[in-house]
């Protein structure tokens, strides 16, 4: 792994893929994805969790702006991914959002290909509908269909993909898809995520540090949810939704075709019968995180890890992100021994802190929590 060269991982960034998430940021208000099959799970495509962007573009001066970035960019919450992305570059992640016109095209390309293979994966254990939405009420409702689906097959020892997973973490509200869920013949729950390569060869480490990151922000939403910590009333007001929306008749008839009729009108109804599934459901939490890592091109396994979870280190780490989004510190490049980043960033014409020579230029800011 140590000897896999520079040049693999100043394109890790993106060679990468991160994880069925790239399946789920559609936009709100057009189709949802459902397993069609009650005895396996489906997935969700989601919304963002962001409104229409701010007429005339985001303000970037710091001092003059007196909105946050979450204000800014009209968030109510913020995508796990968000967070890792922070982690190989706090600015690129930023630039992203603020400049996406300026991301190179394969990019994109090398995105797409790896939400394919995840979905080909999904497909191998169950079938999806997509089911055509029309409200956020709309699509968070699928969602918890899904996890409606889903509670029984774990229940029973069988596997999951695609898992929704939200709640709070150090104030922010982060939603995200877990990949894979399923028992190891020791019966602990392990949480398995794939990341496809585009090079046959495992990551280095700074790629490898927001992948662990990543199962480790799964696993402090799913363990919340399952210990009942995640609530109806919480997801509603984070998420700025309308318990007492009627469903459309589309969302109330898969909601009735999968047996959840009785709570079918509403998404209030939905949420209280999906909370109220899985806090009595005994579902334990993850025992165990894994990434694995495969070549998109010939599907060959490249390596797994077993990834270490200390809440503490978790929380630590999630802080100093959030802390960026509510508008308490400026965003941050890259530090300088890991300069060779910017060597495959889309915006290194537009970067500041690279043209000031990074973390030297910008000496006054703290250094991130490992
Ligand atoms: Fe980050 Fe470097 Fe890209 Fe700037 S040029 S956004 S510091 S990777």
């Amino acid at each position: 792994m140590a000897g896999a060269g520079r040049e693999q991982e100043e394109t890790a960034d993106y060679s990468d893929i991160s994880d069925s998430e790239f399946l789920d940021l559609e936009e709100p208000g057009d189709s949802e994805q459902l397993s069609s099959s009650q005895s396996r799970p489906g997935t969700s495509k989601g919304n963002p969790g962001q409104e229409a962007g701010p007429p005339g573009g985001p303000k970037r001066k710091w001092g003059v702006d007196v909105q946050t970035p979450l204000e800014r960019l009209r968030l109510r919450y913020l995508w796990v991914t968000d967070l890792t992305s922070q982690s190989w570059c706090e600015q690129q992640m930023v630039f992203s959002k603020e400049l996406p016109g300026l991301q190179a095209p394969e990019r994109a390309a090398v995105m797409d290909l790896g939400a394919s293979l995840h979905l080909a994966r999904e497909l191998e254990v169950h079938d999806i509908m997509t089911i055509p939405t029309a409200t956020e009420e709309d699509s968070w409702a699928i969602k918890l269909l899904n996890i409606l689906t889903m509670i029984p097959v774990l229940q029973s020892g069988g596997r999951i993909r695609e898992f929704p997973v939200f709640g709070e973490v150090e104030d922010m509200f982060l939603v995200g898809v877990i990949d894979e869920l399923h028992y190891t013949p020791k019966g602990e729950l392990e949480l398995m995520e794939l990341k496809t390569r585009s090079r046959p060869l495992l990551p280095l480490a700074a790629q490898k540090d927001k992948d662990c990151f990543q199962v480790r922000l799964y696993k402090y939403l799913f363990d919340a949810m399952v210990r009942g910590q995640v609530t109806p009333a919480g997801l509603v007001r984070h998420v700025q939704l309308r318990p007492e929306q009627p469903l459309s008749p589309q969302v109330q008839d898969v909601a009735q075709k999968t047996g959840f009729a009785e709570a079918a009108a509403t998404l209030g109804e939905l949420a209280e019968l999906a909370f109220l599934r899985l806090t009595l459901s005994d579902l334990p939490c993850i025992d165990r995180l894994q990434l694995k890592y495969s070549h998109q091109e010939s599907g060959a396994a490249l390596g797994a890890e077993l990834v270490a979870f200390e809440e503490r280190q978790v929380r630590a780490r999630a802080r100093d992100c959030v802390a960026y989004w509510k508008g308490q510190r400026e965003p941050r490049g890259v530090d300088v021994e890991e300069a060779w980043k910017c060597r495959t960033c889309d915006y290194t014409e537009v970067c500041e802190w690279r043209r000031r020579g990074g973390a030297v230029g910008q000496g006054h800011q703290a250094k991130k929590p490992k």
